[in-house]
């Protein structure tokens, strides 16, 4: 039976999905892939056909809000540090392994946010439908 709401935009924004349907994937391989193409992307939205890269560079743009990710949870090791008081060493090295292990994830949301909240790309309930008929 197909669906008769779309998807609401926050839980495109959480599953990765076309800013334009919120139904296609937007990622070929999982955050944790083991040969590191955490960041590859499908070249068009697999439902609509949407291009994801709308220009190219475009997602150079994904930096500035990994940058503002980062700062953001520094802040916030910044409170649990003058909580708790550790070591300051091992306050770097809890930070630094954080930001290492979170990095696919980190950068993947930065790229997502970029097409969804930044980009000229708004939802399409035509593009949504697209698929549905069937
Ligand atoms: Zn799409």
């Amino acid at each position: 039976m197909p669906q008769t709401k779309p998807p609401g935009a926050f839980a495109a924004i959480v599953n990765h999905r076309c800013p334009r349907c919120r139904t296609g994937q937007m990622y070929l391989y999982g955050p944790y892939d083991l040969k590191g193409r955490f960041l590859a992307m499908h070249k068009n939205c697999p439902h609509c056909g949407q291009e994801f890269e709308i220009e190219p560079g475009f997602f150079w743009g994904a930096m500035y809000i990994s940058y503002a990710f980062t700062t953001g949870w520094f802040l916030v090791g910044l409170v649990i540090y003058f909580t708790y008081w550790p070591p300051v060493w091992t306050f770097i090295g809890a930070y630094l392994a954080f930001v290492l292990l979170t990095l696919p994830i980190n950068n993947r949301y930065a790229r997502t946010l970029l097409l969804h909240v930044f980009s000229p790309i708004k939802f399409s309930r035509e593009a949504w439908l697209k698929g549905q008929a069937a």
